[in-house]
């Protein structure tokens, strides 16, 4: 099936599987594929490592002037890079997840990224995942998907994928993080996470990788008049 050089945007809560989703589709369609979480991740660790968070998770102003000299880039395999390094382990870490959120709340640090991920667009032909890209950062997305899973299943999601990356983390520290990081990007002023009216809700508690292939397709055929 060949689709013509669409923006597919995919917005939802955290770990309801949207980067996984989001790759599976690029792979199959030949689309390029954006993580915006990942830019959030990296200036957090950024602003961790420079100092600019302090213990009671205060933002130093001064990290707006730093964001100018901030070298973020997707190197080999769409993994992120901080100048030459690749920092995608430490991103993932719970401890970026745990000060992710309010960072990513910051209308500073979403202006930075925003052009970043507006820049990306111009090639046409993406697909990104984030909380905002059909609402804030893509409203003219061809294909709008918002996903949502039970809390359970995000959280075991989660727990399995930090295990897998050889950290130790508890279950209950793992729904905590959700709940909090849902809970702010849900009420922050600027561009909080919601559903676009044209997005197609996809819930995937009970649903395979094929499955979710085929709802897409189906999608994308109807939509776009493809046989
Ligand atoms: O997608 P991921 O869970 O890696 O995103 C990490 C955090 O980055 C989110 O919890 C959210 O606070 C922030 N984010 C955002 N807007 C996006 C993507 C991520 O605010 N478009």
């Amino acid at each position: 099936m060949t689709i013509p050089d669409i923006i597919i945007a995919i917005d939802g809560y955290s770990s309801t599987g949207k980067s996984s989703f989001a790759k599976k589709i690029a792979r199959k369609f030949n689309f390029l594929y954006l993580d915006s979480g990942a830019l959030y991740r990296g200036v957090t660790l950024f602003a961790q490592e420079e100092g600019f968070i302090n213990r009671l998770a205060e933002i130093n102003r001064a990290l707006k002037d730093a964001l100018a000299q901030l070298d973020l880039h997707f190197g080999a395999e769409g993994k992120l890079y901080m100048g030459p390094r690749c920092i995608e382990q430490q991103i993932r870490s719970m401890e970026v997840s745990a000060q992710v959120s309010p960072i990513a709340a910051v209308p500073y640090v979403r202006a930075w990224v925003d052009e970043k991920l507006r820049e990306f667009g111009k090639k046409g032909r993406i697909v990104m995942d984030g909380r905002d890209i059909g609402t804030a950062v893509f409203p003219n997305a061809q294909l709008k998907i918002f996903m949502t899973a039970s809390e359970q299943v995000r959280a075991q999601r989660r727990y399995d994928e930090l295990v897998a990356k050889g950290e130790n983390p508890l279950l209950e520290e793992v729904v905590k993080n959700l709940r909090e990081r849902d809970y702010i990007d849900s009420h922050r002023e600027t561009n909080p996470l919601r559903r676009a009216e044209d997005a197609f809700e996809l819930d995937n508690s009970e649903m395979t990788f094929e499955e979710e292939l085929a709802w897409v397709q189906g999608l994308i055929q109807g939509k776009f008049g493809i046989l």
